[in-house]
């Protein structure tokens, strides 16, 4: 049985859960120890007893340990990758490129662990001096989704040991083969017994504690709104510090002078690609009415040939949905949006089977088109490969529906206009717009995050991840 890590310990658990690749639900990956409640508060004591140590480590040992381990995640990018398509079921280009922003995460940070600092600044009082420095939280709990089994674990982990936090990282119950792989690498590579703790179970049970523990100073989340409100209370009520990032229903407005290409390319790798189960996926094409019909048909065309299959396999375009709930809820979604009126253009049909003839959860991306705003389908995060369509008159009102949502993650236009990507930069409500491009795929070393109900605290990623992962404290000091 694969084991948690506990106070530099691998422990068995009380339970095991087995995680199953959604291309071929015969192959079984493995068996992985749950961690119970107990358990969890011993991650945390060790956490806790690692912290003095950890805060007072040089800059010079947190540069070694994770410059070491994105090297070695980097090098063995091909094998982790495989893992990760294996048991997630993105294809394997993205697997393995996920696979390289993890490492590239962590080198980042090896580097901002030598150049985090404070400043010196003049007092308004004669004689006195002002020192603003940063100090590290303490002990952080890390709660992470499925869709990106290890860029999200990285993206958070990097930065809390960077900054001198020691950690408890519960990963998804789904994917715990890409997340142990992290705690092997930092275990291996000396990562002092407590420093990192990985804990696996249910939410309900494991993530629970890491929410009510005292000792737990701050929690990094990253998954659904349903979740993320269940953390913001838990963590308002004892004042822990907390960040949230959550879902989305990312517009992509296509406008009459976008290049036709490059709008359809968007689209597909915005709305489908990753089985469309990214947070930054743009499942609302905002398009305007003069290119409306020939986008449509080029879109429609596409989706047609694109090739669904194992996400392993050589070719393949789209992978399987993740599990059997999931790949329920887009079919729920299908039917509501048939029963709202809107029309399937294109696919929505289930592939029982991978082209090898392994039982699979494969979908084929399905396209609505004469769809209006207040459908559900246009309002509630989906998560699978299905995406609509809304016609709009012009520039000005597809702005105002691309903004009409609770959401604010990532915003994308198609356009030719210089005038008008500028103003979309300008007046998007997300916390990242594209032009020209895929809201999904982003650099690693600059801020990732979003706003109004997709995300809350500061920013993840690039050096603005100090802004959570640190405290600031001012000292005056009398010469
Ligand atoms: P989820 O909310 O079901 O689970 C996320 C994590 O929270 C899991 O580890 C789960 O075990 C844990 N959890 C569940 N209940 C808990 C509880 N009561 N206490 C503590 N922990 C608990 O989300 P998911 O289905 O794994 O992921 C999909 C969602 O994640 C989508 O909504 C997607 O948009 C979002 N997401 C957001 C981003 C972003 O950066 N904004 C990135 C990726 C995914």
């Amino acid at each position: 049985m694969i084991q948690n890590l506990i106070a530099g310990e691998w422990v068995e658990g009380p339970r095991a859960s087995r995680n199953i690749n959604p291309s071929d639900t015969r192959d079984v990956i493995g068996e992985y120890a749950q961690a119970d409640a107990a358990q969890a508060r011993e991650a945390v004591a060790a956490a806790r007893a690692a912290f003095p140590a950890w805060s007072q480590s040089t800059p010079q040992q947190r540069f070694d340990l994770l410059d070491a381990a994105g090297s070695e995640i980097l090098a063995r990018r091909a094998e982790l990758g495989d893992l990760l398509a294996r048991e997630e079921g993105k294809t394997l280009p993205e697997a393995i490129g996920e696979v390289a922003r993890a490492g590239n995460i962590f080198k980042f940070f090896a580097g901002e662990a030598l150049r985090v600092g404070g400043e010196s600044i003049p007092s308004v009082r004669p004689g006195i001096g002002v020192e603003v420095t940063r100090e590290p939280l303490g002990v952080v709990g890390l709660i992470t989704p499925w869709n990106f089994p290890i860029a999200i674990p990285a993206w958070k982990l990097a930065p809390a040991l960077a900054f001198g936090n020691t950690v408890v990282m519960k990963p998804a119950e789904l994917v715990p083969a890409s997340a142990w792989a992290l705690a092997d690498i930092l275990h291996r590579h000396g990562c002092p017994k407590g420093v990192f703790n990985l804990v696996m179970g249910r939410g309900s049970e494991v993530g629970a504690v890491l929410l009510d523990d005292r000792r737990v100073d701050a929690i990094s989340f990253t998954g659904s709104v349903a979740t993320g409100q269940k953390i913001a209370q838990a963590c308002v009520a004892r004042m822990a510090k907390f960040q949230l990032e959550m879902g989305g229903k990312n517009p992509m407005v296509v406008l009459d002078d976008a290049d036709l290409d490059v709008a359809v390319a968007a689209a597909v790798n915005s709305g489908y690609f990753s089985t469309g189960q990214r947070c930054t996926a743009s499942s609302r094409l905002i398009v305007t009415r003069g290119i409306h019909d020939r986008f449509v048909a080029a879109l429609t065309e596409r989706l047609r040939s694109i090739k669904v299959d194992d996400a392993r396999k050589a070719g393949t375009e789209i992978g399987p949905v993740v599990d059997a709930s999931q790949l329920e809820q887009d079919l729920a979604y299908i039917a509501i949006g048939e029963a709202e009126g809107a029309r399937r253009v294109v696919g929505g049909e289930v592939i029982a089977q991978s082209s090898d003839g392994a039982p699979g959860h494969y979908l084929r991306p399905a396209l609505f088109v004469d769809t209006t705003p207040e459908m559900r389908i246009n309002r509630e995060e989906i998560f699978g490969p299905v995406v609509s369509v809304i016609a709009v008159r012009d520039y000005d009102e597809a702005l105002a529906l691309a903004n009409d949502t609770p959401f604010g993650l990532a915003a994308g236009i198609a356009t030719t206009s210089l005038k008008h990507a500028t103003h979309f930069k300008r007046h998007a409500q997300a916390g990242m717009v594209m032009v020209n491009l895929p809201t999904a795929g982003v650099d690693y070393h600059v801020p990732f995050g979003g706003r109004k109900g997709s995300s809350h605290g500061p920013r993840e990623q690039g050096r603005y991840a100090a802004e959570f992962y640190t405290t600031v404290k001012t000292a005056y000091t009398q010469a």
